[in-house]
């Protein structure tokens, strides 16, 4: 995967850990499980790999964050998981690999699974 894509994805998983430690009985049930959870450190982690990803991608992706809870999502069967919009075959072509591309229809990032 796209190095850049595979910080965007790390993003994404970090910012659902900073909604379950910002929500305070999940917090808790997730301590009392043996998984302490630090909203600074969350934080800092999602700072520190946002300042990995090129100027275009992350102005993008803050972008994406405004409008859906989860902008990147994985193409499941030829279709974008985030809207169910047919994802058009070139993009699973070799050339495209290593680039960042998104859903033609709702515009969140895609990448492959
Ligand atoms: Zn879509």
């Amino acid at each position: 995967m796209n190095r850049q894509l595979a910080l965007l994805v790390s993003i994404q998983n970090l910012e659902l850990q900073l909604r379950d430690a910002q929500d305070e009985t999940k917090a808790k049930a997730l301590e009392a499980m043996g998984f302490p959870m630090s909203v600074e450190k969350i934080q800092r982690d999602i700072s520190g790999l946002l300042e990995q990803i090129e100027p275009r991608h992350r102005s993008y992706y803050l972008r994406l964050k405004t409008r859906f809870e989860n902008p990147v999502v994985p193409v499941w069967d030829g279709h974008c998981t985030g809207c169910f919009a047919n994802v058009p075959t070139a993009f699973t072509s070799v050339t495209n690999v290593n680039r960042v591309m998104s859903c033609e229809s709702c515009g969140r990032i895609l990448f492959q699974p």
